[in-house]
């Protein structure tokens, strides 16, 4: 087995927002060198919150960030600047985030020139570079934004992401905003980025038919908490959280029986008062008496692989009220 270094790592953090709702709760997290982590869950669980958080866009309110082992939570300045450099974030919505005034060279430009404080020479040609890797060739440098397609857009945010040479990179959402018939393409594009630069990606989705594809490992969010974690295919083959059961029953399987649907009952509480006990127990086909008051730890139920549930799926036999 290939040691694991860790890249990435998150410890008790989280993130609160003014009316004092924890978006993010004591989250422990680590993100290793090479690996592509899947992290899923609904809308509004705090996923996206989660990864600004590590590349500190977002300032968490308690908690550490640990990157290649440095303390990162309170590095400014200077330091902070050319640590960005190695972390970069791909964005759900490529438009809102390039600037329509600009040239597309100028676009990818950019962050070399404001992390790296390369020469405008260099970082153009370095950008030119990367749209012709990206596949729109050197000469998309001299047009703008709203010339592109949403896929060519989302190409154009990915050549600005590596520009600056990062190691970590964040991909919030990066294909739910494209045709379906164009996703695949981005994907492919990224994968193939992530192997040949070596990097390190945290690829947030709600869609875990594209986690399926892109992901080593899976982590699943809940209400601002990391309820599972696990690799890919011990994820996929059996989910050991209830609300992973749910949320597997309605992607569908290629070469399996076809899962009873699980409907999920009801709405997402509201993140300003979560539930007591585990969060999850209002929408949990499962729960004993016990959830209702007493929240379970985040535990190892096998090697690599954890579960915040009194009752993991995985563990037991045979569930009192399934
Ligand atoms: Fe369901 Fe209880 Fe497990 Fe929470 S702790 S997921 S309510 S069985
Ligand atoms: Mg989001």
């Amino acid at each position: 087995m290939k040691v694991q270094t860790p890249l990435m790592q998150v410890e008790k953090l989280s993130v609160e927002f003014g009316n004092k709702v924890r978006a993010v709760r004591d989250v422990d997290l680590t993100v290793y060198e090479g690996e592509t982590l899947g992290l899923v869950g609904e809308s509004g669980c705090g996923k996206s919150t989660l990864g600004k958080a590590m590349l500190r866009v977002i300032e968490p309110s308690s908690g550490a960030i640990r990157y290649r082992g440095l303390n990162i939570t309170d590095l400014r300045g200077t330091v902070l600047r050319s640590t960005r450099a190695e972390l970069q974030m791909v964005f759900q919505d490529p438009f809102g985030s390039l600037n329509p005034r600009r040239k597309v060279a100028d676009i990818v430009a950019e962050p070399l020139l404001r992390a790296r404080g390369a020469d405008k020479k260099t970082a153009r040609e370095t950008a030119l570079d990367l749209l012709d890797l990206v596949g729109l060739g050197r000469e998309a440098g001299e047009r703008r934004p709203h010339e592109f397609s949403g896929g060519q857009r989302q190409r154009i945010g990915i050549a600005r992401a590596l520009a600056p040479g990062p190691r970590f990179v964040v991909a919030d959402e990066p294909v739910s905003a494209l045709d379906v018939s164009i996703q695949a393409q981005v994907i492919n594009l990224l994968a193939d980025l992530t192997r040949d630069r070596e990097l390190t990606m945290l690829f947030i989705s709600h869609d875990l038919g594209v986690v399926r594809h892109v992901a080593d490992r899976v982590a699943v969010m809940y209400l601002g908490e990391i309820i599972e974690i696990a690799s890919r295919d011990a994820f996929f083959a059996a989910p050991a959280h209830p609300y992973s059961e749910a949320l597997l029953s309605s992607v569908p399987q290629l070469s399996q029986e076809p899962r009873e649907r699980i409907v999920l009952e009801g709405e997402l509480p509201d993140p300003a008062a979560p539930p007591p006990g585990c969060t999850y127990h209002t929408r949990c086909r499962y729960a004993v008496d016990k959830c209702r008051t007493t929240p379970p730890p985040l535990a190892e139920v096998q090697p690599g692989r954890s579960v915040r549930c009194h009752l993991p799926l995985i563990a037991i036999t045979e569930r009192p009220n399934a």
